[in-house]
């Protein structure tokens, strides 16, 4: 099957359009990125917009390449707080979502990588509705594109956060982030794009040798191996020194001043003096930043925490000398927080294909 023209990372481009036959393909690959990937083209209509773009090219392009949208949108909701998420139904009818977060420095987009998650953690909805698809560069990039173009802001700011593990879908994953940053794309600072893992050691380390410039946060969650694997099952391929051994590699060989670890708190199961013990001891030697997720609820067997519990734990991290931040989960209360992305796609199976929202509150 012919390539979608989206799906090419815009490095590849020149080469691509030199094989399609066209002349020129620098050039062509110049406008093209920029219609493509700044514009938000989504047709071969939309190419076509372009004054340069005559009917031998656009021939030529056409026989070489498919174009059009590759997500659907199929729904939107902006919470009290003015989080949007919006939901998007891929080829196949998967839905997966992204969330547009306000803070001072900007607009960051919470983006998936994956349509579902296949590995299980027992505190995040998608985790629940098990993997079936990787989502390509194109749908990532699109995803990002016209999530913007309806918020009417511009992103500043991409976290991999969304459904799936960026890691697993690594190739898809790092020309998104390549055409994201890319001159002739959106231009987001390589400090402002974030991919979040929880922690695929072969992964970390190809993300080392590939000397990949995005930020690399880790899901640690806790600092106990039984912990984790309690939490996390994929924990018991990827053992805690081996994992922190592949991080300590990210912050000497990348050189990154601070190393992000994600820590989302649960009552009961991570929260207590020994996990701080464990924390201490585990990640000495690092120069680290804990962000701290109190846990959203989504229906599984643990409780959200009390802010009060929140504060109690944060101070008693204060003795690891690290920065430590509490995550702020916007549009919780709807459905958009932190581990709760999915939860609505589950609630589209169970209802035959149709959102259970109540009416008005999603507008396709
Ligand atoms: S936390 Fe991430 S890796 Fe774990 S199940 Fe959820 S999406 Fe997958």
């Amino acid at each position: 099957m012919r390539p979608h023209l989206r799906d090419v990372p815009i490095p590849d481009l020149p080469a691509a359009l030199r094989a399609a036959g066209l002349r020129k393909p620098d050039f062509w690959a110049r406008r093209l990125a920029v219609r493509i990937h700044l514009h938000g083209a989504l047709s071969w209509e939309d190419i076509a917009a372009d004054p340069e773009v005559g009917p031998r090219v656009r021939a030529a392009l056409e026989a070489a390449f498919r174009m059009g949208p590759q997500l659907e949108h199929a729904g939107a909701r902006v919470a009290e707080d003015r989080t949007r998420k919006d939901l998007w139904r891929l080829a196949g009818g998967q839905i997966v979502e992204t969330v547009l977060l306000r803070n001072r420095k900007g607009r960051t987009l919470c983006v998936s990588s994956q349509a579902g998650c296949g590995l299980g953690c027992t505190f995040c909805a998608t985790g629940r509705i098990g993997w079936t698809k990787n989502l390509t560069p194109g749908e990532i990039t699109e995803s990002v594109l016209r999530a913007q173009a309806l918020a009417g802001e511009r992103v500043s700011d991409v976290v991999f956060m969304g459904q799936g593990e960026p890691l697993q879908n690594y190739d898809a994953v790092m020309a998104a982030c390549g055409n994201l940053h890319h001159q002739h794309g959106m231009s987001i600072s390589h400090r402002r794009i974030t991919v979040s893992t929880v922690g695929l050691i072969p992964q970390i380390h190809r993300f080392v040798a590939d000397r990949q410039p995005w930020r690399l946060h880790l899901s640690l969650h806790a600092a106990k191996q039984t912990t984790r694997e309690r939490i996390m099952p994929i924990a018991r391929k990827n053992p805690l020194p081996e994992l922190l051994a592949a991080m300590r590699s990210v912050q000497e060989q990348l050189e990154r001043r601070w190393l992000t670890f994600q820590y989302v708190a649960i009552p009961d199961v991570n929260m207590d003096d020994e996990h701080i013990d464990a924390l201490e001891r585990e990640l000495a030697g690092l120069r680290y930043i804990i962000n701290v997720i109190p846990w959203n609820e989504m229906g599984a067997e643990y409780r959200p925490p009390s802010w009060a519990e929140v504060k109690d734990f944060t101070t008693r991290l204060r003795r690891l000398a690290c920065p430590v931040k509490i995550r702020y989960s916007g549009g919780k209360q709807e459905g958009m927080g932190c581990g709760q992305l999915s939860a609505e796609q589950i609630e589209v199976a169970a209802s035959g294909g149709h959102l259970l929202a109540p009416p008005g509150i999603f507008t396709a």
